[in-house]
């Protein structure tokens, strides 16, 4: 706008709308009839009638669209990264990890921290294996890095505790023996892939 237009603009401009408020009432029942008037709608039935459906269809008719955590939980993705379990061998029951460090080596955050010693049948033995869940991001290189399938994450994603410690040994994740038989393989970060074998090509030697 220039300087002019702005000196002559029309600030009193005669063609306002005028909006038709109806009468304000002054009495105690004239206010109150005003109330009723605008609350009772055909819309408010509406919403009634939609809200009382869904509660008849969730109370008799079993379509319930909640959850009742922490009851029931909504089903996650095997690729979901949650607290890290540590698996047994099926066979032998013995823990899988052969103690190679690769998850310690590659963990960004350096929480986790392990100790290995050769057994009498010259075997790698874990002595100590830590998680610092204070400071892990859960970024899931540890469970893709492991040749063994040893370290995968699990499904518990609920991680509140009072004590860090209270979910980082070795032990705490490791399948307890009575429940071996519950152990699901694990399908998602870093798993093998279900056509795994149509993808291995023979090598040179076998010719
Ligand atoms: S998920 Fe990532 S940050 Fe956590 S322990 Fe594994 S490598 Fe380390
Ligand atoms: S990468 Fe796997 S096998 Fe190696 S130390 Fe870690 S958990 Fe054990």
């Amino acid at each position: 706008m220039g300087l002019e237009q702005f000196k002559n603009r029309n600030v009193g401009r005669q063609d306002y709308v005028m909006l038709d408020l109806g009468h304000t009432p002054e009495t105690g029942m004239g206010k109150f009839k005003q109330v009723v008037r605008r609350t009772v709608k055909p819309e408010l039935f509406v919403g009634l009638w939609v809200t009382f459906r869904e509660m008849i269809n969730a109370l008799f008719r079993g379509k319930m669209h909640t959850v009742k955590y922490p009851l029931e939980k909504l089903p996650i993705s095997p690729r979901y990264r949650a607290i890290h379990e540590m698996l047994r061998l099926l066979e032998s029951g013995h823990y899988r990890c052969i103690g190679c460090g690769l998850c310690e080596k590659i963990c960004i955050s350096n929480c986790i921290a392990m100790e290995t010693r050769y057994d009498e049948n010259q075997r790698k033995e874990v002595t100590e294996y830590t998680i610092n869940f204070g400071r892990c991001i859960f970024c899931g290189y540890c469970a893709e890095v492991c040749p063994e399938l040893a370290i995968v994450h699990g499904p518990r994603y609920e991680t509140a505790s009072e004590q860090r410690a209270s979910f980082s040994l070795f032990e705490d994740m490791l399948t307890p023996k009575d429940k071996l038989d519950m152990q699901k393989e694990f399908e998602g970060f870093g798993a093998v892939s279900p056509n795994a074998d149509e993808n291995i090509k023979k090598t040179p030697l076998a010719y």
